[in-house]
């Protein structure tokens, strides 16, 4: 059951690649050759001999330590390469040849001894360099003699039997190396990174934006891929979004909000992001095109008298909007949803004169559009004011008069002139109490009037005829 779920994972990641990427080459990582004196055997293995690759640790000492006692004829003991702390490889005896590693001479006839440099039972364990070239080497050699990556074929020096104890391993000296800290699961993943770059490739597949696309408005940018853990995206070379979770999409999947960048030309880059350092990105130059927002209304001007129920027809262009509100001294008092957009007001619930009415809509996008402009209200609504009462006067209609003689008048309420008028013509204006003026009348009938004015301008009259 495993074996054939695990089959099915390797088809599927297969069947994603290119033929290119199936063909990934593998490179052999750099070395240094040091070739020793003795200490090995002569032999012609071809990529058929070799099945087994065996770890050591060289249980102490330095590279050059290891290499000098690995190499001249000083040990009855060589591997094929020396894997020093900081990563650096030294290869001591060539790959056709036998080295003698394990204690045990067919283990050697068909295996590659590798040495680590670093301490059996030390919990420091390796450096991070040490096995990524020691896995980036494997990956090589497994590419080059066919040979699974697991632990069957990629084994300890512990894990070497005994030749003449098979019930013991470690080989004739029962080495216990690499030892307890030495991470198989680790390595192995690396192996596998390192010697098939394909199966974790990472790869975009489509982008819902396409090369060259004029765009305006909010727009879903939503990423595939394989094998990708994370995507990135950028705008402009800056980081705007990472995504760690499919389907991977800009803004959590609220589309990319074009209005927020200038008009023209942009360069958006896509980046996933795999596993072990695996990252593949996609480039897409767009053109944005975003028109202004607009609001649009008709007739109406600043400054203008307005009464009674004001009626604004208006519209938006450049983009979509969810309504048009009006708004008076900062306040709404009408919203329309929906086109054709009519706000009304009844200016008779302000008081007369100046108002600052706005006109205000928000696109889908977020951008907003005002009109603001100054309006006169005048519905010329005036408070009811009682009638002035008329004044009265000392001479009373067909009496009959002789003078030089005294007229006064006698008001009620603000008077604050009196004029006294004989024929239709004034003989005096009076502006303080008492309203009083001396009058000489010649022979015959005059009309006399007192006329009573308030400061706001209101009036009341009394008249009589006399005669003389
Ligand atoms: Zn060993």
């Amino acid at each position: 059951m495993v074996r054939r779920a695990f089959a099915a994972v390797v088809l599927c990641a297969l069947a994603g690649v290119s033929a290119a990427a199936a063909a990934l080459p593998v490179k052999r990582p750099p070395l240094t050759w040091m070739r020793g004196d003795g200490s090995y055997t002569k032999a012609s293995r071809g990529t058929h001999a070799v099945t087994t690759i065996v770890i050591h640790d060289t249980d102490g000492g330095s590279l050059d330590g290891n290499v000098w006692y690995l190499s001249g004829g000083h040990s009855h003991a060589s591997a094929h390469y020396v894997i020093a702390r900081d990563g650096s490889i030294v290869q001591l005896v060539h790959l056709s040849d036998i080295a003698w590693h394990s204690g045990n001479a067919s283990v050697n006839a068909h295996s590659i001894g590798i040495e680590h440099v670093g301490d059996t039972y030390d919990p420091a364990g390796y450096t991070t360099a040490e096995y990524r070239s020691s896995a980036r080497l494997v990956a090589w050699l497994v590419r080059r003699y066919s040979i699974p990556v697991d632990r069957t074929h990629i084994i300890g020096h512990s894990q070497v039997p005994d030749p003449n104890n098979p019930a013991l391993l470690g080989g004739s000296d029962h080495h216990t190396d690499p030892g307890p800290y030495w991470r198989w699961g680790y390595y192995l993943n690396l192996v596998r990174h390192f010697a098939f770059p394909e199966r974790y490739a990472v790869h975009v597949d489509t982008t819902t934006i396409d090369r060259g696309e004029t765009l305006s408005g909010i727009v879903p940018w939503v990423v595939r891929t394989k094998r990708a853990r994370r995507v990135e995206f950028l705008l402009d070379g800056q980081l705007v979004w990472s995504d760690s979770r499919r389907p991977f999409a800009f803004g959590g999947g609220r589309g990319w909000n074009t209005t927020n960048v200038a008009n023209g030309t942009h360069l958006l880059t896509v980046r996933a992001i795999g596993t072990g350092h695996h990252i593949a990105s996609e480039r897409l130059v767009v053109d944005v095109a975003n028109r202004n927002f607009a609001l649009t209304t008709s007739a109406i001007h600043a400054w203008e008298k307005v009464k009674g129920v004001l009626r604004v027809r208006a519209n938006v262009r450049g983009a979509h909007t969810g309504g048009i509100g009006l708004y008076v001294d900062g306040h709404i008092v009408s919203r329309d949803r929906r086109a054709p957009y009519t706000l009304h007001w009844d200016s008779r619930r302000a008081h007369d004169g100046l108002h600052r009415i706005t006109l205000a809509a928000v696109a889908r996008d977020g951008r907003v559009a005002k009109r603001r402009l100054p309006l006169v209200v005048s519905n010329d609504v005036r408070p009811k004011r009682p009638p002035l009462p008329p004044p009265e006067q000392n001479l009373a209609d067909g009496q009959i008069v002789t003078g030089p003689l005294e007229w006064h008048a006698h008001t009620v309420g603000p008077i604050a002139r009196v004029q006294f008028v004989v024929d239709g013509a004034v003989i005096a204006t009076e502006t303080r109490e008492p309203w009083t003026t001396t009058w000489t009348p010649t022979p015959g009938s005059h009309t006399l009037e007192v006329r009573a004015f308030t400061r706001d301008g209101r009036q009341a009259t009394v008249a009589a005829t006399v005669s003389s």
